[in-house]
């Protein structure tokens, strides 16, 4: 049956899903294509930048001396924006740095380690190629078997193709294993890359050289509509984005474009970005809609990873995606190498992917947070809660010649200036720690 065929394996995009997924089919001896659309590897990709890197260091050990990563994330900053100011949470720790945990990268120059990373694995790298369609084989049995790609004029027959084409995955939905997401199910990421010196970032953002911080901002940074914003630091220019609930933006005619340079001039914000050079600026979908996302991710002779598969967790505190695209390739190289290994590429065979899944920390955390999306939803999460920390705090702070009252007493008046009621902060409170 090899004989028959171009590649055992065709992987179609070379994010961190694909590439990975391609390095570890290539070291076990299959033959290997890894396509992507850009003209080199992450050229049209777009993250906030914070890989939690563990899962990598797996694939590639101490990949973080290697590969071009900009710093270690020590500091983790979470704030509430207010219209004119900012509540927040700011842990400094070393042991986040030690072993990798959190670093910052920039995708045009990971992407591209990636896959050379593939190609000395080797597998072949097939860049500025759009794949157009799956070929399917319609069996004379009722089953429809995936046997390759078109792309343009060229036809490539495999024994099993990879989806890693990411969030708007068109191979998935050409196989019939999902629909198009809805709106409630997709936020729009806006994010630019603005270049300050080494030395500048250090001083503003408390870090010594090599080490960053990650700052996950909400409240009035998305103006009310469901979303929050980022500010991570690289080793000379900073990252800076808000991710905007899609079905939320539509309902409330606001767009992000607008939305997101009224974030960059917020007091809290603009300090950090001062005579900084706007260098890089786009915009790319998120999934949001978390485990729900996740449906059919396998058939015959196709199996779908990463983006594709819905594998995303928006935690407010956190966006991870590309660790759970890294840990999604895993579990497919281990399925697809058994099933190649035992000549079945059966959807019955390949369903072994959809158990390892389940069985890693992916699948496992997607189940963990199934909730979160609804308790993201709820609209006084983003207008109410840093409006009340920080009256509280300011009465905390705001000192004169008046007698004190404990902190009760501070909170409770607080209270009743907001339209937050008691039962609110219950039930808020106690889906937060069932989300979260
Ligand atoms: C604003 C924003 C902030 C984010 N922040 C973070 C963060 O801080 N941390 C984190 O872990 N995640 C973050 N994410 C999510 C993260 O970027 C994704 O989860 C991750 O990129 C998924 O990797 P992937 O390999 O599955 O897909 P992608 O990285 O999207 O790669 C898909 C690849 O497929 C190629 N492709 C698509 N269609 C075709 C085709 N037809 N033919 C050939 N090639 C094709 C594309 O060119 C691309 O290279 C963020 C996302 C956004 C938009």
């Amino acid at each position: 049956m090899a004989d028959e065929v171009d590649f055992d394996v065709a992987v179609v995009g070379a994010g961190p899903a694909g590439s990975v997924a391609a390095t570890l089919l290539a070291r076990q001896g299959a033959s290997v294509v890894l396509i992507d659309r850009g003209e080199a590897p992450g050229t049209k990709n777009l993250s906030g930048g914070v890989l939690y890197g563990r899962v990598l260091d797996e694939v590639f050990p101490g990949f973080v001396d290697a590969a071009p990563v900009e710093r270690r994330i020590v500091r983790n900053v979470v704030r509430f924006l207010t219209p004119d100011g900012a509540v927040g949470v700011d842990q400094v720790d070393p042991r986040l740095a030690d072993p990798v945990n959190a670093v910052t990268v920039l995708r045009a120059k990971l992407d591209p380690w990636l896959s050379s990373q593939a190609e000395e694995a080797g597998a072949f790298l097939m860049p500025g190629v759009r794949v157009d369609e799956l070929l399917i084989d319609d069996r004379s049995d009722g089953t429809r078997q995936v046997v390759g790609v078109r792309a343009g004029e060229d036809l490539l027959r495999t024994r099993v193709v990879v989806a890693a084409d990411g969030v708007n995955s068109f191979l998935s939905q050409a196989a019939g294993l999902r629909t198009k997401p809805p709106a409630h199910h997709l936020a729009v990421g806006v994010k630019a890359v603005v270049n300050l010196p080494a030395g500048v970032i250090e001083d503003r953002f408390g870090v010594a050289p090599g080490d960053g911080a990650a700052h996950a901002l909400v409240g009035d940074c998305t103006q009310g509509v469901g979303g929050g914003g980022f500010l991570y630091t690289n080793r000379d220019s900073l990252s800076i984005g808000l991710v905007l609930r899609l079905d939320d933006l539509l309902a409330q005619h606001k767009d992000a474009v607008t939305l997101f340079e009224t974030f960059l001039e917020h007091p809290a914000v603009a300090g950090y970005l001062r005579d900084g050079e706007l260098c890089e600026y786009g915009s790319h979908l998120v999934n949001e809609g978390g485990l729900d996302m996740l449906g059919r991710i396998h058939t015959g002779g196709l199996v779908v990873v990463g983006d594709a598969a819905g594998l995303t967790i928006n935690s407010g505190l956190t966006v991870r995606g590309m660790d759970l695209a890294i840990g999604s390739a895993i579990c497919a190289a281990e399925a697809i190498g058994e099933a190649l290994s035992v000549d079945d590429l059966s959807e019955r065979q390949l369903g072994t992917y959809r158990t390892r899944l389940f069985d890693s920390f992916v699948g496992k955390d997607m189940t963990t947070y199934a909730k979160a999306p609804a308790f993201l939803e709820r609209p006084r999460m983003y207008s109410q809660y840093g409006p009340l920390l920080a009256d509280i705090l300011r009465d905390v702070f705001d000192l004169d010649t008046r007698p004190r009252r404990h902190l009760l007493g501070v909170a409770r008046t607080a209270l009743k200036r907001s339209p937050l009621r008691v039962k609110d902060l219950v039930s808020d409170g106690l889906a937060g720690v069932r989300a979260l």
